[in-house]
């Protein structure tokens, strides 16, 4: 027995259930649990990544002012309100141990992305959750759950595991009716999939209490490598950089980013495959009698009669080669949360599904 404890609310964390990627004596195995691209990264990724491998010995930049000067030029903003992180779950982790700890608290959404709560306990904060209307996200909802002890909002727009996202009428709402003591965090980590909208950059850029995180793991399809990144005021920047370990990112993981971010190319492709892969498949589930609300991002929350049906369906997907995730943990227990893969994929989901429902009636 040891005499040593842990500090509070860190045993109230459950661990982070990641998605499946293999099944036991089955190859051909599609993997469209973690919203990966199917196309991987950009060639140019790759390539920058070889580059790097004669650079191993060196310890890598500290202050990442390469990656941050490719990004403020691509997305038009100033390098020196972004920082970098292994992927965007440190910034979510350096956000909560800045601003919050014992006695605060921490809001986000009843369908919120896991990390939230795990970040706030972490950091010995309270995670308060305030319900959705419908799956979306409700900005009045979230403007009551503000109390004189919230430190920090956060909302993902796009969602995860929902696909929804709010106008960003509706994003400026919220952020105009939070207290400027308290952050509100916009994680865009599928912003890239939706035309036109900036993540909340312009947002964070004009505000003293918003900030912006994003992600080289979705999109840019660099999930193994881990290099997100957060813009907000530069005082707040100036606050993360001191929790951030100076080395947090590699060498390699760094010059691949930043080939990726310049290849605006590769974005403006992936995000057409996946808008039209998406419709596809949120259509053919349709027809067979699964919907889903319409998705943003780079996946549908497909949703069954009931958890039953749901576990059933996801039990045979399986037994296809089919891995998409469960979402029981996100208070969805009748969905199950498909990633848009690449057309064969989506044709072995609606295909698979379809047999799935025939046997069943
Ligand atoms: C995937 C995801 C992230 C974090 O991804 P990283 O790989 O840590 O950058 C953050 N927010 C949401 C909503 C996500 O779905």
């Amino acid at each position: 027995m040891t005499d040593l404890t842990p500090q509070q609310g860190i045993m109230d964390i459950a661990l982070y259930q990641g998605g499946a990627s293999h099944v036991e004596g089955l190859s051909n195995v599609v993997k469209l649990s973690s919203n990966e691209n199917p196309f991987g990264p950009p060639d140019s990724a790759r390539e920058a990544l070889v580059r790097e491998a004669g650079n191993l010995h060196r310890y890598p930049s500290t202050d990442h002012a390469s990656l941050r000067s490719a990004i403020a030029e691509v997305h038009q903003l100033e390098a020196e309100q972004i920082i970098c992180g292994v992927g965007s779950d440190e910034i979510i982790s350096f956000l909560c141990n800045a601003y919050a700890g014992p006695g605060d608290e921490v809001l986000y959404t009843e369908h919120g992305f896991s990390m939230y709560r795990i970040s706030a306990l972490a950091a010995g904060a309270t995670p308060v959750e305030v319900r959705e209307r419908e799956r979306v996200t409700d900005v009045d909802a979230l403007l009551a759950g503000i109390t004189p002890r919230t430190r920090l909002v956060f909302i993902a727009n796009p969602n995860n595991p929902t696909g929804t996202m709010i106008s960003e009428a509706e994003v400026r709402r919220l952020a105009d009716g939070i207290p400027s003591n308290c952050l509100l965090v916009l994680d865009g980590a599928y912003a890239e999939y939706v035309e036109g909208y900036d993540g909340g950059a312009a947002l964070a850029a004009t505000r003293t209490n918003v900030f912006m995180t994003r992600t080289f793991s979705k999109l840019y399809g660099l999930g193994g490598l881990r290099v997100g990144w957060g813009y907000g005021p530069k005082e707040i920047i100036d606050v993360l950089n001191r929790v951030r370990g100076p080395f947090n990112l590699s060498n390699p993981a760094l010059a691949a980013a930043e080939a990726a971010v310049r290849d605006v190319e590769y974005v403006e492709k992936c995000r057409t495959e996946n808008t039209k892969w998406r419709a596809w498949l949120a259509e053919g589930l349709a027809e067979l009698g699964v919907p889903s609300d319409t998705s943003t991002a780079n996946f549908v929350l497909a949703r069954f009669a009931s958890e039953a049906e749901a576990n059933a369906c996801d039990d045979y997907l399986k037994s296809q080669g089919l891995l998409v995730r469960r979402v029981a943990g996100y208070k969805l227990p009748n969905c199950l949360r498909i990633t848009v893969g690449d057309e064969a994929s989506c044709r072995r989901v609606v295909h698979a599904v379809r047999a799935f429902k025939d046997a069943s009636q």
